[in-house]
């Protein structure tokens, strides 16, 4: 990498719109000033509206390979979040290094040529199928950190503590047998992770909790304890569930999000992933803390948990970011605006999350793509001095973005666009989507097939 100049005809930076400048990058692809320019003082001129690229607060990657096929009921009529959990756990199941490493590479290239330029990955798929370690206790995570370096997408890599099968018990199911750790392995595989991170200068390494089911209140608290309490980002499932919260209650006598603030050290380097079930007093005091709420709402829809309010989030001044979670969707448009539509739907009222702005899409766009930046722990979400160049420009000559405004330029995105209206996406300023399509799409498809194939024989 080199420093680099990049004319914007028309770039969102921390206060507006700015036409006519130049953004100069360093090395590291960090940007040093914006300042006004002509396109023949650059290096690469950039014609479309250029906002920030789109951090991605949340994903499994393997699970994109099983988008779509658990939308079949159980044979009671009973199916749920729990019967879904079950096929996934026979495709974490089956899942070899190599397999796990080209599902990624083609989620990755999906992720930028949607505009996410950078992703939370919640890594809980440790070990061999057995439970036994590979040779390399980080193999799997390290297979995540090389798909998404040779296609420029940044990581935070989280790896994910998880001890037991849920509140109370003492180890897990057989079918949990690869996620297992205890504290100390664990901390080990954090070390292998962050060791192994200084090879990938667009990656950082944070630390995962499962769930409050996953780990006791002393094992959480000997990870945090460790190296990994020190990370820039902390993130957690939490009140996904309705029964996750009753046996919370049942095991502790507080709610999920009323244990965690009680009992750990939540501050803004947090992200509460989910938080769906909170009382009032819940949500005035996470958002206190300064967390970050990651909402996933596609993968929320799709297993039926239950409605984020985010609106009274929002009110108390809380950070949001989303995520795609289960990866059943590649889109943070579509994200966003499932959590306005929902709350539409549910209050008969329009143009809901507005925030300070009067449009929700500019409102709504901004404020997760800075919430997702700290959720990553990462100087990334907003175009300015000190933050990463990851960049998403607009197509300036999509027809639906001809005579629109500055002021409804987010908002046609948003709802009226998504995807394709894109023209490039930069990563530390390094292009890898042209013309809206990934370099190494094909190549990527290519590997995805391949592992389809395989796994349906
Ligand atoms: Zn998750």
């Amino acid at each position: 990498m080199t420093e680099q100049s990049l004319f914007c005809r028309r770039v969102l930076g921390e206060s507006g719109w700015l036409n006519n400048v130049i953004i100069q990058t360093d090395a590291a692809g960090m940007i040093r000033a914006i300042r006004p320019g002509r396109p023949d003082e650059a290096d690469v001129t950039l014609e479309g509206p250029v906002i920030p690229g789109m951090p991605n607060c949340h994903s499994h990657a393997f699970q994109r390979q099983m988008a779509g096929l658990a939308g079949f009921g159980g044979p009671d009529g009973a199916d749920s979040f729990w019967s879904w959990r079950d096929a996934m756990y026979s495709l974490a199941n089956r899942l070899q290094p190599e397999q796990l490493q080209a599902i990624a590479t083609w989620l990755y290239v999906e992720m930028l040529e949607a505009g996410y330029t950078a992703c939370a990955e919640f890594h809980y798929l440790h070990h061999q199928p057995d439970g036994a370690p590979y040779a390399d206790i980080d193999e799997l995570g390290g297979r995540l950190m090389v798909a998404a370096s040779q296609v420029g997408l940044s990581l935070s890599l989280l790896p994910v503590l998880y001890c037991r099968s849920g509140f109370g018990a003492n180890g897990a199911s057989e079918h949990q047998r690869r996620f297992i750790n205890s504290p100390a392995q664990f901390l080990n595989l954090f070390a292998r992770s962050v060791a192994r991170a200084e090879d990938h200068p667009l990656h950082r390494v944070g630390l995962a909790l499962h769930s409050l089911r996953a780990s006791s209140t002393a094992q959480i608290a000997e990870v945090l304890d460790g190296e990994a309490g020190r990370a820039a980002a902390i993130h957690i499932h939490v009140a996904e569930q309705v029964a996750e919260v009753e046996q919370c209650l049942a095991a502790h006598g507080a709610r999920p999000v009323e244990w965690l603030l009680a009992n750990h050290p939540v501050d803004e380097r947090w992200c509460l992933v989910h938080a769906t079930h909170m009382q009032p007093a819940e949500y005035d005091q996470a958002a206190a803390s300064g967390a970050t709420a990651g909402i996933c709402p596609t993968t929320e829809a799709d297993l039926g948990d239950g409605f984020f309010e985010a609106g009274y989030w929002m009110e108390k001044g809380g950070s949001l970011a989303v995520g795609s979670d289960s990866n059943l969707r590649i889109s943070p448009c579509e994200e966003l605006r499932l959590l306005e539509f929902g709350l539409r739907l549910r209050t008969g009222r329009r143009n809901v999350l507005t925030g300070q702005a009067s449009r929700v899409g500019f409102n709504l766009y901004q404020q997760a793509a800075a919430g997702g930046g700290a959720a990553l722990g990462q100087p990334i979400g907003e175009i300015r001095p000190g933050y990463r160049a990851d960049l998403v420009e607009l197509n300036a000559e999509h027809p639906m973005l001809c005579g629109v405004g500055e002021a409804d330029l987010l908002d046609r995105y948003v709802f009226g666009g998504g995807a394709g209206m894109i023209n490039s996406v930069l990563v530390a300023a390094k292009q890898t989507v042209h013309n809206g399509k990934h370099q190494a799409r094909d190549a990527a498809a290519a590997g995805f097939r391949a592992v389809m194939e395989e796994l349906a024989g």
